[in-house]
């Protein structure tokens, strides 16, 4: 066995026993001994099969995140590509325009009424130099103008046309915050109804199906991450929060997600309009402790949770 498949073993006996548990407490129903891809729904007995479950990173590698749940092979391939991609290349693209250290960009150099392929490398002191590739120009042209190159010498530089779908981006954030919400809270509201939602957007990202404005960029201290409820009546709500990071810059996300309380459209249309009138917006939280564990194995904590949920149920 080699360790990402003792890692996979371990996160998927973690999840199962927290179903186990779940089931033999009445809190939800099904079948005991399988792990749920939380993609797709698809039921797994183990780890191995045509289909084997696979370590999902939340966020994205390059973004700093790590693995802590499984999805199946399918949709980590295909929901995880097609969407992640665009989050990662934005993030480096943003960093790239505004030359941040320890970042390199493609570009297009024009010298004389000629086109060059380039990259600016910006070191680690934010050194900017230009590097002209042998393999993207034709080799007489570049050298010509290499040799020809003085100091002072303007030249301009032009950024490559992005690559990013903004819409992809945005479900990259979504996925983000839904395996981190799935990592916390493991089977006891995830394969709850109203994250239907959420499940089709990330595994049909060509179309939007999720209401949008569900997003933010949160003015809180880097410290501050996790997931919490948003208890204000009426838009009760999960609010995940993370932090991006490039290796260079650390950029903080907010994203609303449902909970099975109100219909996601109604609190994010709330929201908005909230976020539209008061830039000051304060949200009730809870739970105020993050320790993961808890709403995994520790089943007071779970039945805190529920009834909490079903209190709200009763007040809305
Ligand atoms: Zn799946």
């Amino acid at each position: 066995m080699t360790k990402g498949d003792e890692k996979r073993q371990r996160i998927f006996e973690k999840y199962v026993s927290n179903r186990n548990l779940l089931i033999d407490n009445k809190i939800i129903e099904g079948d005991k001994d399988i792990y749920i891809c939380p993609i797709c729904m698809e039921p797994h007995d183990s780890i191995e099969n045509e289909n084997p479950l696979t370590l999902e990173d939340a966020p994205p590698k390059s973004l700093g995140g790590k693995s802590n749940v499984l999805t199946c092979k399918k949709c980590n391939n295909t929901a995880g590509h097609e969407i992640d991609f665009h989050l990662t290349e934005r993030m480096r693209e943003i960093d790239s325009a505004k030359f941040t250290p320890n970042t390199e960009t493609k570009v297009k150099i024009k010298m004389d009424d000629e086109i060059l392929n380039g990259t600016v490398n910006v070191d680690a002191e934010g050194k900017i130099s230009i590097f002209y590739s042998k393999k993207n120009n034709h080799p007489v042209k570049l050298e010509e103008k290499m040799t020809g190159l003085k100091g002072g010498k303007i030249i301009d530089l032009n950024f490559l046309k992005t690559r990013v779908i903004p819409e992809k981006l945005e479900y990259a954030l979504l996925k983000t915050a839904y395996i981190l919400a799935f990592q916390k809270f493991g089977n006891s509201i995830i394969f709850d109804d109203c994250f239907n939602i959420v499940r089709e957007q990330l595994q049909n990202p060509e179309s939007r199906i999720y209401p949008e404005k569900f997003w933010f960029t949160p003015p809180y201290p880097k410290e501050m991450e996790g997931v919490y409820f948003v208890c204000d009546k009426g838009i009760e709500s999960i609010l995940v929060i993370f932090n991006l990071d490039t290796g260079s810059t650390i950029r903080k996300f907010g994203v609303f997600l449902p909970c099975p309380v109100n219909d996601i459209s109604k609190v994010l249309e709330k929201l908005n309009e909230k976020f539209g009138n008061d830039s000051t917006l304060t949200l009730e939280m809870y739970p105020w402790e993050q320790d993961n564990e808890k709403y995994l194995e520790d089943i007071e904590h779970i039945r805190a949770m529920k009834s909490w949920l079903e209190k709200r149920k009763n007040v809305s």
